[in-house]
């Protein structure tokens, strides 16, 4: 849908297409409401894009909320039961470290019995076989039904399932202004992201579902939320060296769960108040804070290669009298449905806080807030349907992209990413999907360019797919296409650029190297620099003041790779999103 097929009036009106606006949109349809959802970029750009890849069991919690523990194993299997297809049944343990207090790790498999959390003891003779990188140190670990759960197929199929139940949404379109008469919002202004047109759509009600930004977006209907973004950094290395989601056994901190996601594994996480959403810059202390934290479950990890840094921002919400005090840790993972009736705003609800395990549930609260609101009875039934596009109904496993195409016959002809498995025909049935749309927007979609190469062999091939797609089927359209060349250089540029953000503060020895040969490729060979106009060429986030002299590569080199990174990506490209998983 582009912005000219936009409804001219809907009965709610969903601001942010992260899995909670998609959950959000998904009941209110099933509930006979026509509502649309518009989100400023891609879907599953803000924070769902950029989180850790945990299916929470709830033992995360369970030293200090036990209602988000309980919330999470709930959604747990309620999340197994309706999209499978976005899950990776992994399993997970909590580990005791040397450095984690006893009584700790001694109440930890009662407190998990109170939250209806499964929790079992495995002899550490048994756990080490399995998970080899894991510390001999290691003194006691416990069994919780952890997974790892891909934030793109999800928000896809819940947003198709709005779509067979009339509803819809719309990407690249961001709100910038409510019309306000007599306490209600009547209209929204939207701005496409492309264009920079605006238009109007009227609407009965208004759900904010925009994370870390619902206080930007409550204050254009002049109501207050008071929000306190909580940046988080993650860490991703070239190889899955768990196949089990590994936490440490103590208070949540920094540094403490490894998530195995598809061929990688992410270390996370960090946890600092941040004033801006939009501040996701990473810098090397954080980095190297983190390996040293990690390091503690995983010996080896300061040898081992990390391929990108990134960050996300906690939709963290703090009540009006905080009850928990203390620092962002302290602030509740549970989530509020915010009424702003009693600000004057009658038809306008803000979902906050959560987590992507329990989005339903926060989406099931809101639309009951919102159908008591208008006079709707209809009940909710997103925990018992099964999503669309569940495949054969089972969780994915690591191997089922090659399972499949092996049963296709195999080889590699067909291959655009050899990391990620993902074949022409994958990427062209994205394409009828989803055009127009950039690379990156593919890449969320398909996972083109993040396996371990994160790009390097597959990016020039996925840019000549979409060069090969013209603006339409009629000749006005076909006259108003992008040159061919023209349209794969954007693309490319804007997906490298992409690509790069995030590896500046990881630069340093294989990394570093393997850097210097995509650089090489797309600046040297391709030539990459040269298509950009001298007036619009901008620094990417590599931060000079971040590049130090690291083991195995050193400040020349990572400068090097910095000056070829920044020519090879400058610019602006519409669609281009920030650093991401
Ligand atoms: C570091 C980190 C790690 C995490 N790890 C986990 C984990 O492992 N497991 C787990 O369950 N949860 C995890 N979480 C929490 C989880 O990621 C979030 O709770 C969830 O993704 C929030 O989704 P959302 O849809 O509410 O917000 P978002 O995904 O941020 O969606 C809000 C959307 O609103 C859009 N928007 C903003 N302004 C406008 C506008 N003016 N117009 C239109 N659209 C707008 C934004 O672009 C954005 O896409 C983690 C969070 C962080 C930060």
């Amino acid at each position: 849908m582009t912005q000219g097929d936009l409804p001219h009036a809907v009965d709610v009106l969903v601001v942010g297409g992260g899995v909670t606006g998609a959950g959000v949109l998904r009941d209110l349809a099933r509930r006979g409401l026509r509502s649309l959802l518009v989100e400023r970029g891609d879907y599953g750009t803000g924070t769902t894009g950029r989180y850790h890849g945990l299916l929470h069991s709830g033992g995360r919690y369970v030293g200090r909320d036990q209602v988000a523990a309980r919330e999470c194993i709930v959604e747990n299997r309620v999340l197994r039961r309706i999209a499978p297809a976005s899950i990776e049944d992994t399993g997970g343990y909590f580990v005791a470290t040397p450095d984690d207090p006893e009584e700790y790790v001694e109440a930890f498999p009662g407190r998990c019995a109170t939250a209806g959390v499964p929790c079992e003891e495995v002899p550490i003779a048994d756990l080490l076989p399995r998970e080899p990188a894991l510390s001999r140190r290691i003194r006691r670990a416990f069994r919780v039904p952890d997974g790892s759960i891909e934030p793109w197929q999800l928000i896809d199929a819940t947003l198709a399932d709005a779509r067979l139940h009339g509803s819809d949404a719309v990407p690249y379109q961001r709100v910038v202004g409510f019309e306000l008469r007599g306490g209600r919002i009547v209209a929204a202004r939207l701005r496409d992201e492309g264009s920079g047109s605006e238009r109007t759509v009227w609407t009965s009600f208004v759900v904010s579902a925009a994370g870390a930004w619902a206080g930007q977006i409550a204050a254009l209907a002049h109501v207050q939320v008071e929000m306190t973004p909580g940046k988080g950094t993650m860490l991703v290395y070239n190889n899955r060296m768990t196949d089990s989601v590994i936490n440490r056994c103590h208070a949540s901190s920094d540094a403490d769960i490894m998530v195995p996601v598809h061929t990688v594994a992410i270390l996370g996480t960090t946890d600092v108040k941040v004033p801006d959403p939009d501040d996701i810059a990473v810098r090397r202390e954080e980095v190297a804070a983190l390996v040293a934290e990690g390091a503690r479950m995983f010996p080896d990890l300061p040898r081992m290669r990390i391929l990108r840094a990134y960050t996300g921002v906690r939709p963290l919400y703090r009540p009006p009298v905080d009850p928990a005090g203390g620092g962002n840790r302290a602030i509740t993972r549970a989530h509020a449905v915010l009424d702003h009736a009693g600000q004057g705003v009658e038809n306008f609800v803000s979902i906050v806080g959560g987590k992507l395990t329990t989005h339903r549930l926060m989406a099931e609260e809101t639309v009951d807030a919102v159908a008591a609101k208008l006079g709707v009875a209809a009940p909710c039934t997103t925990a018992d349907e099964v999503l669309p596009d569940q495949g054969d109904g089972r969780t994915y496993w690591l191997g089922h992209r090659l399972a499949e195409h092996e049963e296709r016959g195999g080889g590699d002809a067909d291959l655009l990413c050899e990391c990620e498995l993902v074949t022409r025909d994958a990427a062209e049935a994205y394409l009828d999907r989803r055009w127009p749309c950039s690379l990156d927007d593919m890449r969320r979609g398909t996972r083109l360019g993040m396996g371990p190469c994160q790009g390097a062999f597959c990016t020039f091939r996925a840019a000549g797919l979409i060069a090969e797609r013209r603006g339409g089927d009629t000749d006005a359209d076909a006259a108003a296409a992008e040159d061919h060349a023209a349209l794969a250089d954007r693309a490319l540029t804007g997906f490298l650029r992409e690509r790069f953000r995030g590896t500046g503060p990881v630069a340093s020895g294989r990394q570093l190297q393997e850097l210097l040969v995509t650089a090489g490729m797309y600046v040297g060979v391709l030539g990459l620099d040269s298509l950009v106009e001298p007036e619009t060429v901008k620094r990417t986030a590599v931060e000079p003041s971040a590049v130090v002299p690291a083991p195995g590569g050193g400040a020349a080199g990572a400068r090097a790779f910095e000056g070829a990174a920044t020519a090879a990506t400058a610019g602006p490209t519409p669609g281009a999103a920030d650093a991401q998983r």
